[in-house]
């Protein structure tokens, strides 16, 4: 059966055995999971981090974002954790399911390409000085 409603239970830990209608998240280990909320019984993991999922707590109430498509699944369930709500995508054809893919595909890597640059001009303020100064130019020069 379908839920339409799930509540966060915050834990170091993910438990072995999940209970439906819960989202275990474990602040700890920046991960989440749950039992696919169409009832078929299979763990959905959802780690918590700039490319993966985002968790935002509003009164006590969960959402997670982007939303969660269980393709990988045999119920190929789709569906946004909103406010301890759970709200249905409703069947998408395979194309549709493909276009959502590749948005989120592009949103991750994007968002990955921005934290590794990120990364990189800290690495190159830490090193400073002339290798620094290298990289800005080559960046500028290639654009990046
Ligand atoms: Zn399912």
């Amino acid at each position: 059966m379908k839920a339409s409603a799930i509540r966060p239970e915050f834990v170091e830990f993910i438990p072995k055995l999940l209970e439906p209608g819960v989202l275990y998240v474990s602040e700890k280990y920046r991960t989440a999971s749950h039992l696919c909320a169409c009832g078929c019984g299979e763990k959905v993991v959802t780690p918590l981090s700039p490319a993966d999922w985002h968790l935002s707590m509003d009164g006590g109430k969960v959402s997670l974002h982007p939303s969660i498509g269980n393709w990988n699944y045999a119920c190929k369930s789709h569906y946004w954790i909103r406010r301890n709500a759970i709200s249905w995508a409703g069947g998408m054809s395979k194309g549709q399911i493909e276009r959502v893919q590749a948005r989120d595909f592009a949103d991750r890597a994007s968002q990955v390409a921005q934290i590794n640059r990120e990364r990189d001009e800290q690495r190159a303020a830490a090193s400073g000085g002339f290798f620094g100064r290298v990289l800005r130019t080559l960046r500028r020069l290639l654009k990046l």
